[in-house]
């Protein structure tokens, strides 16, 4: 393909960029010793000898941590070693006592994957390797000193390496998000990238347009904010872009996003770089995973969200708007697919995807709106899936009016009794039943003949006052809009 000529040189740039995402697992313990590996605790409460690479210990790989990398492997359609091994990384930091970081080099244990970050945009997975986390430096400036902090040495790790099939910052950002969005599914991270749970490396290149021969990249060190990652990135490109124009080079560095600036700057040359000296660790045996083992991983796996938006929108017909809402996180999905099964087995003569998009109504605005403002998470909501199906059905039948509704579902927040029980009590239930309305709107016609006779002389608006009649005498639980139509229908039979 030959470049586009006319536009302005930028133009006939593409830019070209890999991630490596570091991924904290969600286990109890680290990754090679019975130590907590919980965030948050004060600083070196969790250094055991193990963690700290002392002489005489020797580290057991965490069972958990195998399966949770072959859940992410699975869920991104890699394929898993049944065997790979841990290796050893050496490098000199005061963070990192033993000396080396125990990762995987040479086999991990899932390769080959992609991930989707629109339907039709999909980004290769290289590898997804396991490793372990390197303590804390915590750089003060005045008194200029570094304290160090071992509670995080040992703490288990997903690398997740991209191939370079990202073309802007904004795509990056998407990827990330989908990352998380991930993880959380499989319940393997809380992603959380202020905690630093979620932690990025950028590779950015920048080509002329056409051309499939990478350029020499740079590489953006430990973003750990969605906007860091765009922005960063976006940045390297155009200070890329800039220096070619120049007819200058751009040279493979390592470099720092310093987000009050706008800017990246130098770290470190790539030409002073370390040699990892990576060698097999001789402590630890290969990593197995059996058919057997896989299997059991694969049963266990949740329905994923691109599937569930799919079927949302394809099967449950719901707007993708809806369909994305609903499913961008997995206890609102697993909630809304609860209430959904339950309204299912409730008699009712509405389709599927009506009953579909009146659940979806409740939980985009009701229950999360209640979640926001009373700051629940959604799996600690206090109305069971099968009691707001109950209010659901209540309204899609008219039983309740969409004002009593509302009253209904803050009550149903403090009271765990069923939905209509409370309705009966609160007198919300609405009666939208013609055979016990008609002889009512009959009624109040026969006893009120000069209004009637209004009417007939072309009186329309004395309609609402027929309407409060009949309303009064059922204390106002009628449906309202029932009545209106039955009361017209009457007067219009009259008047011909
Ligand atoms: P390194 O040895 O420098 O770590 P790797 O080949 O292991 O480089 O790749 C690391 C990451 O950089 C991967 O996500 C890969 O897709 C990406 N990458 C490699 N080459 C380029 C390039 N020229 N431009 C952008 N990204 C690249
Ligand atoms: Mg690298």
């Amino acid at each position: 393909m030959v470049p586009i000529r006319g536009g302005s040189p930028e133009m006939e740039y593409e830019s070209v960029i890999g991630l490596e995402v570091h991924c904290q697992l969600l286990t109890a313990s680290k990754a090679f010793s019975p130590d907590s590996a919980e965030f948050g605790a004060a600083p070196n409460q969790h250094v055991d000898p193990v963690s700290l690479g002392l002489p005489g210990t020797l580290p057991v790989l965490n069972a958990r941590v195998i399966a949770f990398a072959v859940r992410l492997g699975l869920a991104t359609r890699c394929e898993i070693a049944e065997r790979s091994s841990m290796a050893r990384k050496h490098y000199f930091y005061p963070d990192l006592p033993k000396g080396y970081q125990i990762s995987q080099f040479e086999d991990p244990i899932c390769t080959a994957g992609y991930l989707n970050i629109e339907a039709d945009r999909r980004i290769g997975i290289t590898r997804i390797h396991i490793e372990e986390d390197a303590g804390r430096s915590l750089h003060d400036q005045d008194p200029v000193r570094t304290l160090l902090d071992y509670n995080r040495c040992g703490v288990p790790l997903l690398e997740i390496v991209s191939e370079p099939d990202l073309r802007s910052g904004a795509e990056a950002n998407r990827y990330m998000q989908k990352i998380r969005q991930l993880v959380r599914y499989l319940e393997i991270s809380d992603g959380n990238m202020e905690e630093g749970s979620l932690r990025c490396d950028a590779n950015v290149s920048v080509r002329p347009k056409g051309s499939r021969i990478l350029g020499t990249k740079t590489e953006i060190k430990n973003m750990n904010s969605f906007r860091h990652v765009e922005r960063a990135i976006d940045y390297e490109v155009q200070r890329q872009i800039t220096l070619l124009i120049q007819g200058e080079s751009v040279i493979h560095e390592t470099r720092l996003w310093n987000d009050i600036a706008g800017q990246t700057h130098p770290m470190r040359s790539k030409e002073e770089a370390h040699d990892y000296r990576y060698f097999p660790d001789p402590d630890l045996p290969p990593v197995l995973v059996t058919e057997s083992d896989r299997a059991a991983i694969e049963r266990e796996m949740p329905r994923l969200p691109d599937e569930r938006y799919r079927d949302y929108v394809q099967t449950l017909q719901l707007p993708e708007y809806d369909a994305g809402i609903l499913t961008d996180e997995r206890p609102v999905s697993d909630y809304f697919e609860a209430v959904l099964d339950a309204l299912r087995s409730s008699h009712s003569n509405h389709s599927f995807s009506d009953q579909a998009k009146a659940v979806s109504n409740f939980i985009m605005g009701d229950v999360l709106r209640t979640c926001k403002e009373k700051d629940v998470r959604m799996a600690d909501f206090p109305i069971a899936p099968e009691r707001l199906a109950g209010l659901v059905h209540l309204r899609m039948e008219a039983a309740v009016s969409s004002s009593a509704a509302q009253v209904l579902f803050e009550e149903m927040i403090t009271d765990d009794r069923a939905p209509d029980a409370i309705a009966k009590e609160r007198r919300l239930i609405q009666i939208s039943d013609r055979s016990a309305l008609q002889p009512v709107v009959d009624l109040v016609l026969k006893e009120n003949p000069k209004q009637v006779n209004q009417y007939m002389n072309g009186k329309e608006s004395i309609v609402g006052f027929f309407i409060g009649q009949v309303m009064r005498r059922f204390d106002g639980a009628a449906d309202p809009k029932l009545v209106h139509t039955l009361i017209r229908e009457e007067l219009i039979r009259r008047r011909s």
